[in-house]
């Protein structure tokens, strides 16, 4: 379990400021006072933003989506079905609830793949005329998929009108759905893309989020500048990193270490994979580069590749991974440091 989990997770229904809310309460549209906000935010015992001035970086994709918020508010109209992709661990939930609570109306976080038509339409009765959040869009059944075609378009059921609403899916794989659900990514009139966060993206971050979080404790400059060094430009590594130092004896090389981070945010892992890469010299398919870390391929997916070719240090051929020449400088260098 992350830390975060402990007050709210996926499945649960949350208000305006992400707060755990009690299922049986009736449902009201209410816009959210400024000032509501501020207070909620300070009660929470582990910060999280909940506004767009909070939420670092991303400068495009917050015009877009404040330019559609102006004009929602202005029009009475719901927020339209949104779609907000980028790696794990970037941002993209925090920007569905920044939405709502920026609009003043509730939202649902649900599964994709878990859920059916008749759990979306108890969802719609609830959030009534807010925002159902569907977490790994891409991953959602097919036949589900398909029954949400009217609803999504028309606010129709079977015949009959439904409380209008509003659908933000979250996706690691735009080309999947493109590829394999286009009737349903056309249905979305917004299409975020998080874009890839700088080093001073990372600082600010984690500057905050450990002032918010741990305001008694002493913040030495140099740690957050190795936190965001090490964070593979992903806000909830950092913020595990953050939480991490704070919990434990507060070094940070006993932090990377427990991490098994070498430096510079690589791993163990990613240098099991350049150093096989190299000694291979050619092409290889993700399932072996899995099975050679006993890992799932979704893990390497997920977890290990991004970094790896967002850093240069691997490339995608049409027959596999292959390791390019900034990875066998990688390499070296992780090799050196880790003394082997
Ligand atoms: P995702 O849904 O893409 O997996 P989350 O929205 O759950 O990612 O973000 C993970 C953590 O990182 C959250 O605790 C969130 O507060 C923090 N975070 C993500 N993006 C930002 C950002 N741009 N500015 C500040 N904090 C962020």
């Amino acid at each position: 379990m992350e830390f975060w989990e402990l007050f709210g997770g996926k499945g649960k229904t949350f208000d305006i400021n992400g707060e755990v809310v009690n299922p049986d309460e009736e449902t009201q549209i209410e816009p959210v006072e400024e000032t509501q906000v501020e207070q909620k935010e300070t009660e929470s015992p582990l910060y999280r933003p909940i506004t767009f001035n909070d939420y670092i970086g991303q400068e495009k994709s917050k015009e877009i989506l404040k330019a559609f918020i102006t004009g929602t508010k202005k029009y009475k109209t719901p927020f339209p079905h949104t779609i907000i992709y980028g790696n794990a661990g970037c941002g993209k939930t925090t920007l569905a609830r920044i939405i709502a609570n920026e609009v003043g109306v509730k939202m649902i976080e649900l599964l994709a793949q878990d859920i059916n038509v008749e759990e979306f339409l108890s969802s719609i009765s609830e959030v009534n005329g807010g925002i159902i959040f569907l977490d790994e869009v891409h991953r959602m059944k097919r036949d589900t998929v398909e029954q949400l075609y009217s609803l999504m378009e028309d606010f129709m059921w079977n015949g009959s009108p439904i409380i209008p609403f509003t659908l933000i899916g979250a996706t690691t794989e735009i080309g999947e759905i493109i590829k394999t659900r286009k009737p349903f990514y056309d249905r979305h009139k917004i299409i975020i893309e998080l874009e890839d966060y700088t080093e001073e993206d990372m600082y600010k971050i984690i500057d905050k989020y450990i002032d918010r979080t741990y305001p008694d404790e002493l913040k030495v400059e140099a740690r957050l500048y190795c936190i965001a060094e090490n964070s593979r430009f992903t806000p909830r590594k950092a913020i595990r990193l953050a939480d991490y130092l704070y919990y434990s004896d507060g070094t940070m090389a006993n932090v990377l270490k427990n991490n098994n981070i070498i430096e510079k945010g690589y791993t163990t892992k990613d240098l099991k994979v350049l150093d096989y890469l190299n000694k291979i010299g050619k092409p290889i398919g993700i399932d072996c580069l899995a099975l050679y870390l006993d890992i799932p391929t979704v893990t390497f997916n997920y977890e290990v590749e991004p970094y790896l070719i967002k850093t240069g240090c691997i490339s995608r051929t049409a027959r596999g991974r292959i390791i390019t020449s900034v990875g066998i400088n990688v390499l070296k260098s992780l090799k050196k440091a880790k003394g082997v």
